[in-house]
């Protein structure tokens, strides 16, 4: 059941609210981020996300993970700045050492599951005075910390996919999938956060329970990495000078028209890889905004 309050995010609304670059504008306007992410099994991910975000339009980027990923890292995000925090077996152990200064952070991408997944978890969103976007991993390790999010005096927003967000609910996919909004709806008002439901429609849902839809995007986004780019670029929204809910609308319609335009023009939606968007919304901002 769809319900009469949800609308479809267009590119009106895009061209309406995605702010101008001010003329004056300096590096620290466009905002400090920080993403907390990765392990030595994975680089990837998080990789991604810092990428994904600095194109986006981060003033300023900060990537906090463990010491092997720094290496990877420093020779692909060559714009970011690095923290390399304390591990256990090639995972994040511990945030000590992040002094919290940000405009916007995003945990959990390529972070694995492990039993500190928790602690860390808490430690960001106690700590944090910014919003904060938790994808992935992050996602399973946030259980414990859910009824506590309502206190935060900032915003939280989750990115899950289906799987993620049964997770979440305690429930099955298909349970989810037969009632999407709703369950989106009571979740985001329970936790007081904001949530982002992956998928071929993506649904966003704030906290008092407005809602849109989104139809861009296709299926070649059916790839690993399409989510860890889509939440750099969600990072690099909520630190511009626009509401939380624009920020995170104006960042999946990014995303998903990126894809569209690539897989029109010079991929197909078998093809196009998560990098690709990276790249890609050179061209969206350019000619399609
Ligand atoms: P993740 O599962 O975290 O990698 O996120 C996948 C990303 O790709 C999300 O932004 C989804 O909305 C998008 N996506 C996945 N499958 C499709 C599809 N069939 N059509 C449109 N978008 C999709
Ligand atoms: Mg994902």
């Amino acid at each position: 059941s769809k319900p009469e309050s949800c609308s479809v995010w267009t590119k009106e609304d895009v061209v309406a609210s995605l702010p101008e670059r001010e003329p004056f504008a300096h590096k620290g306007s466009h905002g400090k981020g920080l993403v907390i992410g990765g392990a030595l099994q994975m680089p990837g991910s998080v990789t991604m996300t810092s990428r994904a975000a600095l194109r986006a339009g981060a003033g300023l980027l900060t990537v906090a993970t463990v010491k092997d990923v720094i290496s990877i890292l420093a020779s692909s995000v060559t714009e970011a700045t690095f923290i390399a925090l304390e591990e256990q077996a090639g995972k994040i152990n511990s945030v000590d050492g992040i002094e919290f200064a940000y405009d916007g952070i995003a945990i959990g991408m390529g972070m694995g599951r492990h039993q500190e997944g928790e602690k860390l978890l808490e430690e960001v969103l106690k700590q944090a005075e910014s919003p904060v976007l938790i994808d992935a991993d992050g996602l399973y390790a946030l259980k414990a910390y859910l009824p506590h999010l309502a206190s935060r005096s900032s915003p939280t927003i989750l990115t899950p996919h289906p799987g993620e967000m049964a997770h979440l609910l305690g429930v099955e996919v298909p349970e989810l999938l037969q009632k999407p909004f709703q369950c989106s709806r009571q979740f985001a008002s329970r936790y007081g956060v904001f949530v982002v439901l992956k998928g071929a429609f993506t649904l966003v849902t704030t906290p008092k329970g407005n809602q849109w839809v989104h139809t861009t995007g296709n299926v070649g986004l059916a790839k690993g990495g399409s989510g860890d780019v889509l939440a750099g670029m969600l990072l690099a929204m909520v630190m511009q000078p626009q509401s939380i809910e624009e920020a995170l609308n104006n960042g999946v319609f990014l995303h998903g028209s990126t894809a569209d335009l690539l897989t029109e023009d010079t991929h197909s939606t078998y093809d196009l890889l998560a990098t690709d968007l990276i790249d890609g919304l050179s061209k969206t901002y350019r000619t399609h905004l």
